[in-house]
């Protein structure tokens, strides 16, 4: 099993900006222990971003405009700056595999299972989840490192990667006792 870790949307825009969430505040702490775990561990970390155009993304159909490309609201939260080594891909969708490159890359890496993190577990997260699902990828969520705008929906997204797409749901704790080659 290689596994990597990839970090969707803790972007300004999702935890202090338009969409401002303080469950997904919460979980920076824990978010950046387990990206430090695993540059310890040479386990690669893959950070994919929202980068929206102005006005022609489908997305601004539904919801009001974030996260615009080389704005602050796209740029990852300072807590959780990315680190040499560290990779960033751009996304224009929810799916973090529509257009971006990571199937490529995690084909380079020769990764075949997926550690999810960000949010929002109800969308980006689990649009990502069907995606890598789909060609073939094993997915572990670790709970206290995904979030939504409320526990109901929390609850109800973690409920339904497992279910749907077995995901394997744990926490970050339990992600970082256990030695992976
Ligand atoms: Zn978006």
């Amino acid at each position: 099993m290689k596994i990597t870790i990839v970090v969707i949307d803790i972007i300004n825009d999702f935890v202090t900006g338009i969409f401002k969430n303080e469950r997904a505040e919460k979980i920076i702490p824990v978010v950046r222990q387990l990206l430090n775990f695993a540059r310890e561990n040479k386990i690669p970390v893959v950070y994919i971003n929202d980068a929206h155009l102005p006005n022609v993304d489908v997305e601004f159909d539904v919801w009001p405009q974030h996260a615009l490309a080389g704005t602050w609201g796209a740029q990852v939260v300072n807590e959780l700056e990315p680190k040499k080594g560290d990779f960033v891909l751009e996304k224009r969708r929810y799916s973090a595999f529509q257009r971006t490159g990571l199937d490529q890359l995690l084909r380079k890496l020769e990764v075949d299972t997926l550690i999810l993190t960000g949010v929002v577990t109800d969308i980006c997260i689990q649009h990502t989840a069907a995606d890598a699902f789909f060609r073939g990828y094993k997915i572990i969520v670790p709970e206290d490192c995904v979030e939504a705008i409320n526990e109901r929906t929390q609850k109800a997204a973690l409920d339904y990667l497992k279910r749907v797409y077995g995901c394997k749901i744990t926490r970050a704790d339990e992600i970082m006792r256990r030695k992976w080659s």
